[in-house]
């Protein structure tokens, strides 16, 4: 089965999966211009996308999570998770599905901060990662996880220097996951993970722990439309699943040039 991971124009793909953070932003900015940004959104889709697409929601899809930004109060009926699950017709923040012979879990990382109004973590919930040992534990499938936020990841240590301080080196609690240990330990335990897939820090990387390989896969917009000497061209993965579990992944430039 050959997928790609964030975009596709080249023939023969099956399915994309989006790693998120789908819209510029919908997390910290006012409800017109989020209706304008998801307006373009379908639009663009609808008239270049012909083949299957799952999407996974990033920080950025999330509507209002920053009140005082986006002027919300928090108990608007499409506050939060709502709008997205709804623009995408998503029936529940993760889920899993079969396809050519391979389980693909989509994930669901990003939670409020309660001691920072516009910011963010990353990590399952209890609920999440329950469902998550159960979803794993009735499959024997080979399977792809997508999780916006990395699980595991070496992009935090070399995204800029921001992160060393004295005697320790300290990552931001939205940009890696908190729990990548249990999470990774639940992969591991499970056995037939075979690719767990993410976007979110905009740079490439490949890591493999235990036999599970965690890619970040840049990003389609590279550094926000913009040239960056810290962060990636704009890029997709073209990845190809095999019947026997293993897989063939690489990067592609999109093509894209700033004009
Ligand atoms: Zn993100």
């Amino acid at each position: 089965m050959k997928i790609a991971f964030e975009n596709a124009f080249a023939d023969g793909i099956e399915m994309i999966l989006t790693g998120g953070d789908l819209i510029m932003d919908s997390f910290a900015t006012k409800r017109a211009q989020v209706d304008r940004e998801w307006a373009l959104f379908h639009k663009i889709f609808d008239a270049h996308c012909k083949v299957p697409v799952e999407h996974c929601l990033g920080n950025h899809d999330i509507f209002g999570f920053c009140l005082s930004k986006a002027e919300l109060k928090g108990n608007e009926a499409d506050f939060g998770y709502s709008r997205p699950l709804a623009e995408l017709k998503l029936p529940s923040r993760w889920r899993s599905f079969d396809r050519g012979g391979w389980h693909f879990i989509v994930l669901s990382s990003v939670e409020r901060d309660p001691n920072d109004e516009c910011g963010y973590l990353a990590y399952l919930t209890k609920e999440q990662r329950a469902w998550l040992e159960a979803d794993l534990a009735a499959t024997k499938l080979p399977t792809v996880v997508v999780s916006h936020v990395p699980i595991v990841s070496v992009t935090g240590t070399v995204r800029d220097a921001s992160n060393i301080k004295i005697g320790k080196t300290e990552f931001g609690g939205g940009l890696i996951h908190l729990d990548a240990g249990p999470v990774h330990g639940i992969f591991r335990t499970a056995g037939n993970v075979k690719l767990v897939l993410s976007g979110h820090t905009h740079l490439i990387d490949r890591c493999v722990a235990d036999g599970v390989t965690y890619c970040c896969s840049g990003a389609v917009c590279g550094s926000w439309w913009k040239p960056s000497k810290t962060h990636c061209e704009p890029t997709y993965a073209l990845i190809d699943l095999f019947n026997d579990g293993s897989f063939d992944y690489r990067i592609k430039p999109t093509g894209w040039k700033n004009a």
